[in-house]
């Protein structure tokens, strides 16, 4: 992927206007006084959280819109607004619980002394998000953050400026420097914020930018949850249902043009099938958009160098003998100028093609022939471990083998991207894909330390154990041994 962003000029550390250093020694100072917010205290950011953004929902869609070129309210609205809303609800309703000391069980040898857990918030978060769903990206890590009863600074991407400053702004209204910070800026803020000693880190972005993240962290032995990206496959079996699978996948891939880091990548089923699978897909797209350019529903690639790149993998896989079939008739200079992709599926292809090897992160779509499932099951365990796997179909024992025989981040069964919005269940990647998780509980655990604490017992028997050491304390021991 293009990693810099030529429209955005990188300032100099004098110009940045705030010194991250000094916000961050102010929120360590600041969480010192008060190491262990109150419920009521995180209940009250998280509520103010939640109505902040609720008062901002149109200036946030039209932020967002402006930063990508287009994007529909309606898209804000499913993939970030009420995203947030469902985490901020979850959040209200199991904190209380996730916060409670809770007992755990002690092992024979050791009663009667007895065991506990007591989460404790880390200190100070530090997020980066990346631009494709800019307001979820930022604030989803951070109802985790305030929840397990943290501050956080948050370092937004530098293509949805727009976003970036309404957001930092919005945030700066309920929240004292303290508390909640935002730090907008290029590359140089960013790599200078993931290189600052935050309790834990938090970045969402691609694969590569996630090495050097993780690399910076690890000098000062910050933990990371990395959330990145990769190939995403969807498998389709003989059994499935096809006028239910089409739609679900072209949804999958169009959402916010493809942008989308679980969107299906690329998708494997039976040659014979590919021909009827692609026209209805094509024929499925020009329904859900009947114009691609100048239609206010579909989105418009992020920036000029993210187009491009798309355009290049297309040029490179029709260069090595692909098909290319694009949806609708648009004009092609008037989509170019709209940054528009349209629905393109592409057959025939090898695996020397760069499609074939990079996240595509746009509305391509190659169909690949697998003949059987262990065939599927193969290419996908020879390749990087993905962020998510879609399979569609009706045989449960195909779908328990394959569920129990990849690895995947996550996984949605009969559906696209729908696993990441459950908050009952952990949200990340594994291997190249990501590492640690969050959303809902494992969000909770991810920004706390589960303390172990083992409370001794007047009536130990542990001095027996003490030396010096005899005949009794080799019985001790063997009685131990029995017991252990
Ligand atoms: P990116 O990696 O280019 O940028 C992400 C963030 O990293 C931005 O805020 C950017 O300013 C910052 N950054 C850039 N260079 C940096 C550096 N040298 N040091 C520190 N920070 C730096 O990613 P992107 O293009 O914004 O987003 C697209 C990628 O993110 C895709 O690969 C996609 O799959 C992935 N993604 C993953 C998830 C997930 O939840 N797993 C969600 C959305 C996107």
């Amino acid at each position: 992927m293009v990693r810099i962003n030529p429209d955005v000029k990188s300032k100099t550390k004098a110009n940045w206007g705030f010194d991250l250093n000094a916000i961050l020694a102010k929120q360590k100072t600041a969480f010192n006084t008060n190491p262990n917010p109150s419920w009521d205290n995180r209940k009250a950011n998280l509520i103010k959280l939640r109505t902040a953004i609720d008062a901002n929902a149109d200036a946030f869609k039209t932020a967002i819109s402006d930063d990508f070129g287009n994007r529909a309210y309606e898209e804000t609205t499913i993939a970030e607004l009420l995203v947030i809303q469902g985490g901020i609800n979850h959040a209200l309703k199991h904190t209380k619980k996730w916060m409670k000391t809770r007992r755990a069980p002690t092992a024979l040898q050791y009663l009667p002394a007895s065991n506990k857990i007591i989460p404790q918030p880390l200190g100070v978060i530090g997020i980066i998000s990346p631009w494709n769903y800019p307001l979820q990206l930022a604030i989803m890590p951070l109802i985790g953050a305030l929840g397990a009863g943290n501050r956080a600074m948050i370092k937004p991407s530098e293509y949805t400026p727009k976003l970036s400053e309404l957001m930092k702004t919005v945030l700066g209204e309920i929240f004292t420097e303290d508390e909640v910070f935002v730090a907008t800026g290029g590359v140089d803020v960013a790599s200078a914020f993931s290189a600052l000693p935050f309790d834990h880190l938090l970045f969402t972005g691609s694969t590569s930018v996630g090495r050097i993240v993780a690399e910076a962290a690890a000098k000062n032995l910050t933990p990371c949850t990395l959330e990145l990206g990769g190939k995403s496959p969807t498998i389709i079996d003989e059994s499935a249902n096809m006028s239910l699978t089409v739609p679900r996948i072209a949804n999958g891939k169009l959402l916010n043009a493809g942008q989308t880091c679980v969107a299906p990548d690329y998708v494997l089923m039976p040659q014979a099938k590919i021909d009827a699978f692609s026209d209805a897909i094509i024929k499925q797209a020009e329904a859900f958009y009947p114009t691609f350019a100048g239609n206010p529903d579909y989105t418009s690639i992020i920036a000029d160098s993210h187009y491009a790149r798309l355009q290049d993998l297309l040029e490179d896989a029709e260069n090595k003998g692909a098909k290319i079939r694009v949806a609708g008739d648009d004009d092609k200079q008037q989509l170019a100028k709209e940054r528009r992709v349209p629905l393109t599926v592409v057959t025939d292809t090898t695996p020397d093609m760069r499609i074939m090897q990079e996240e595509i992160f746009g509305p391509l779509l190659p169909v690949v022939s697998s003949e059987t499932l262990d065939d599927a099951m193969d290419y996908v365990q020879s390749r990087e471990r993905p962020l998510a796997l879609y399979w569609f179909g009706e045989d449960s024992a195909k779908r328990e083998k394959v569920l129990h025989q990849t690895i995947s981040g996550g996984v949605s069964i009969n559906e696209t991207a729908w696993h990441v919005v459950q908050e009952d269940i952990p949200f990340g990647g594994v291997g190249p894909s990501g590492m640690g998780a969050y959303h809902g509980e494992d969000g909770f655990r991810a920004f706390s330390h589960m303390k172990g604490v083992f409370t001794q017992s007047r009536f130990s028997q542990g001095k027996t154990l003490f030396p010096p050491y005899t005949k009794k304390t080799h019985k001790m021991l063997g009685l131990m041994k029995k017991i252990i």
